[in-house]
């Protein structure tokens, strides 16, 4: 079964993040980068099922120059092969914009089933799964907490407000997930070693024959239009935890 596994190199959630002056775009640059939390969750099963059933896991993702160190955190943690899809058109792409390049690169790469994260830690839109499932005419279970492959079909589990719903497609698929009950495995130091010498496959839009003009800021569905910083917050309140239980319940918080 061949896996590709979308990580999407985002500004670590845990730092600062801003957004450019100049066009309102995410400020990459000056951000520490990291790969999307739960695209590290999608990475995990699609190498657990590699460890179970066979087959070849690719970590693909559409982003700058700078993308190539989340490949490479991707070849490190146990992904067989990455492709990168740069180029400097697509400065501001948007989501349906993102979904068309990235369905391209699948096409062109091949799949059984497609792992990605259900939302960014920066755009989280959650619509990668859905968008990505309509382009290459393919099932698509969104929100998995748990996730199988049996034979040619994928199964899944779905919490929501109502419950928990279990879902199942024939691949090939496209499956994005929440957190999984797997903590993410780490990189080694061997690992880290080890993927500086791989090679990672380059695509441009040419190659992929999307036109230019077609993605990137000038022609996005959507742009950030203005934005203001959210209110500055407030120091959390430590102490005796009965006390501070009395205070949250003074306040019908338990
Ligand atoms: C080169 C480039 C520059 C961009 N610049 C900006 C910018 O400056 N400002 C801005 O607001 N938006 C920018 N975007 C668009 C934005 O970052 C998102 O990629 C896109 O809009 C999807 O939105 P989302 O992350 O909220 O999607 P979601 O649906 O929340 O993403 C779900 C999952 O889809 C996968 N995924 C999403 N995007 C990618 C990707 N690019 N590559 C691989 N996997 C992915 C990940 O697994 C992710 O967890 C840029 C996109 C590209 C490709």
């Amino acid at each position: 079964m061949h896996s590709v596994v979308l990580v999407k190199q985002v500004p670590d959630p845990t730092g600062d993040r801003r957004l450019d002056r100049g066009d309102a775009t995410v400020a990459r640059d000056d951000a520490d980068a990291v790969v999307g939390p739960l695209d590290l969750h999608a990475l995990e099963a699609a190498l657990t099922l590699r460890e179970a059933g066979g087959g070849t896991v690719t970590a693909l993702t559409v982003g700058p120059p700078r993308a190539a160190g989340a490949l490479r955190q991707a070849l490190a943690t146990g992904a067989d092969q990455a492709v990168h899809v740069v180029d400097s058109a697509l400065h501001g792409a948007c989501a349906p914009q993102t979904s068309a390049v990235l369905a391209a690169a699948l096409r062109r790469v091949g799949f059984d089933l497609v792992l990605c994260g259900a939302a960014s830690s920066d755009g989280r839109l959650g619509v990668m799964a859905a968008l990505l499932g309509e382009r290459l005419g393919v099932p698509h279970l969104s929100g998995l907490r748990a996730l199988a492959v049996t034979g040619t079909t994928v199964t899944g589990e779905r919490q929501t407000e109502d419950g928990w719903w279990e879902l199942a497609a024939e691949l090939p698929a496209v499956v994005s997930t929440h957190v999984l009950p797997d903590p993410p495995r780490r990189r080694t130091v061997a690992g880290i070693r080890a993927a500086q010498h791989r090679s990672v496959t380059t695509l441009t839009l040419a190659d992929l024959g999307i036109d230019p003009a077609t993605v990137g800021l000038a022609a996005a569905t959507s742009r950030v239009v203005t934005a203001d910083a959210g209110p500055a917050r407030t120091p959390g309140r430590t102490g005796d935890p009965a006390e501070l239980v009395r205070f949250l319940a003074d306040r019908a918080l338990v």
